[in-house]
């Protein structure tokens, strides 16, 4: 069977839709899909967050172009450049039978969406949900593409749905969705190491990555030596990396901390400096939503309330992840949960907190509710969780948003690192780990040498006792080290970046215009020094 609908759109040739990018304010109410409605389609919404951006940073890309072009041709190559980052290059739409185990037939829809390929490979997650549709994967896509750029990962973004709602599947039949799915996504240049690499999202995990790069190895990857990097978040066993399941979770609290810690942003919302006792809830208690809430509470901040799609709980006092988590695997739901009670008044995202994470779909705070959402700071932990309407009321209400395209961008850092593990043949710390450990010795023998000459050996040897921290790190970095370490770095390095940004064009507390105008600057760069001559 071959996918029966196929639509290829070529970006460059077919896609120079007019675009306005004007240079006035970002509120500009003339100009942006932003704002024109409260609710607009998730693609809209995100190439409205663009334009925004773009209108901001459009004065400067003009300046800074090296070109010797007259002022009026450079604002046109400007503008040419940002009309061709926006939309999506290549939408992938498939239909495919699969056998049921009760001997129906169903055809399964799905979709890839390939946003930008100014570098290579594309890369995005799978999710599985029966709210998937072909626009909701193009804003998935563009907003890969911004988020690699916003965290330096050297990838196009891409992403992909596939309509079904996991939970009426039995195992044996997800697993054919999926070998299927990866085999038209081959065939239709779709996966592959250096085009497009996919990852988990929201109902997939290690066991259909590992699906997915068997499907490949065995099949159009045959004969590639990089087969199993055609997919990241693979099980270790499969060429996966130590710290993948966990990097969005603990990429969304190095996200939080970053911004938590700098006195200017928490003066500006009424808040003091530091995770220390502030209160947290979050929406959506999977793989993103739970480990967020590992690591903040490790880090001594307090989670009262999670929204789950069959009910919320809540406990002022706290309530532990580990009991939670048990609780959920045996139960399958955290309704229940002897740790906390009910919580049926109102919507969990208006519960009382400080921090409120959205961590299940897009579009959950809206105008509707946004006025009724007590917490001053918003961790988009979700991909797309505010529309542009609730964004304004919340910036105008000096709630600080730490916008998806930043926050969430954990995953894709560590896929990058589990990617270039793949293209090596080789783990984090293999080749270096004895040599670190001999040096951390040998240094410490040095050391206590030294002391000996220096102030003799009679009364026995002067022992050297290292601290702590460097006890735990004198046997060599680990892979998982290595990992957690480039993760910390990326989340701060980026979090600096987007600070600049924000102070630089005077932002005040928008930091998802900050981050997207980073984004930009970066991708906008590559097209422009890639020398288009749009001919
Ligand atoms: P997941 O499927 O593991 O978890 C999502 C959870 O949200 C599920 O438990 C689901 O029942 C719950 N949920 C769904 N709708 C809800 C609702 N209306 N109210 C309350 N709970 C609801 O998915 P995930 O991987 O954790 O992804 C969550 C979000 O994070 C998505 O927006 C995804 O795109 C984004 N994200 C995920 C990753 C990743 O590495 N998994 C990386 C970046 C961004």
């Amino acid at each position: 069977m071959y996918p029966r609908v196929v639509t290829c759109v070529q970006k460059v040739h077919t896609s120079l839709r007019p675009t306005v990018l004007s240079c006035s304010s970002r509120h500009s109410t003339t100009n942006s899909s932003i704002n024109d409605k409260d609710d607009p389609d998730f693609f809209k919404m995100v190439e409205g967050f663009f334009d925004n951006g773009a209108a901001i940073v459009e004065d400067k890309l003009v300046d800074d172009m090296k070109t010797r072009e007259s002022l009026e041709d450079k604002r046109k190559r400007v503008r040419g450049i940002l009309r061709i980052i926006k939309p999506c290059n290549h939408v992938l739409s498939i239909a495919f039978p699969i056998k049921r185990d009760n001997g129906e037939w169903e055809v399964i829809e799905a979709y890839r969406a390939q946003h930008s390929q100014h570098r290579l490979p594309c890369k995005g997650g799978i999710r599985y949900s029966s709210d998937v549709s072909v626009n909701e994967v193009k804003a998935l896509a563009s907003l890969m593409t911004y988020k690699c750029a916003v965290v330096d990962v050297p990838f196009g973004g891409a992403k992909a749905g596939v309509k079904i709602n996991p939970r009426n599947y039995s195992d044996l039949e997800l697993e054919k969705i999926t070998r299927r799915f990866t085999i038209d996504l081959a065939k239709k240049g779709f996966i592959g190491p250096g085009i497009d690499v996919p990852a988990p999202d929201m109902s997939t995990g290690e066991r259909e990555m590992s699906w997915i790069a068997d499907t490949y190895a065995n099949t159009m990857g045959h004969s590639e030596i990089n087969a199993n990097a055609c997919v990241t978040g693979k099980p270790i066993s499969q060429g996966g990396i130590h710290g993948r399941t966990s990097a969005t979770g603990r990429g969304v609290f190095h996200g939080i901390e970053n911004f938590i810690n700098e006195a200017t942003y928490m003066n500006s919302i009424g808040f003091t400096p530091g995770l220390k006792d502030k209160t947290f809830v979050i929406q959506g208690c999977g793989n993103v939503g739970l480990h967020t809430m590992r690591y903040l509470h490790r880090y001594g901040a307090r989670c009262v309330g999670i929204g789950e799609i069959d009910g919320a709980i809540y406990n002022i006092g706290g309530i532990d992840p580990k009991e939670l988590e048990d609780y959920k695997l045996e139960h399958n739901t955290i309704v229940g949960f002897p740790g906390a009670q009910p919580y049926n008044d109102h919507d969990i995202l208006e519960a009382p907190c400080d921090i409120l994470i959205p961590a299940a779909g897009e579009k959950q705070l809206t105008r509707h509710n946004v006025h009724n959402v007590k917490a001053k700071i918003i961790a988009e932990g979700a991909n797309g969780p505010t529309t542009p309407d609730a964004d304004k009321v919340f910036l105008n209400n000096n709630v600080l948003v730490i916008p998806d395209l930043y926050l969430n961008a954990g995953g894709v850092t560590v896929s990058y690192f589990e990617w270039l593990k793949n293209l090596n043949r080789v783990s984090y710390g293999r080749l270096t780990f004895k040599y670190e450990r001999d040096s951390n010795y040998h240094l410490l023998m040095s050391v206590q040498e030294s002391l000996e000459n220096k102030f003799g050996k009679e009364n026995g040897t002067i022992p050297i006792v290292p601290t702590a921290e460097f006890q735990a790190r004198v046997a060599g970095a680990s892979e998982k080290d290595i990992v957690h370490s480039g993760l910390a770095y990326t989340m701060e390095r980026s979090a600096r970046q987007i600070m600049r940004t924000a102070e630089k064009y005077n932002l005040g507390l928008d930091l998802r215009t900050a981050a997207y105008i980073t984004a930009i600057e970066k991708v906008f760069k590559v097209y422009s020094e890639a020398g288009l001559t749009f001919s």
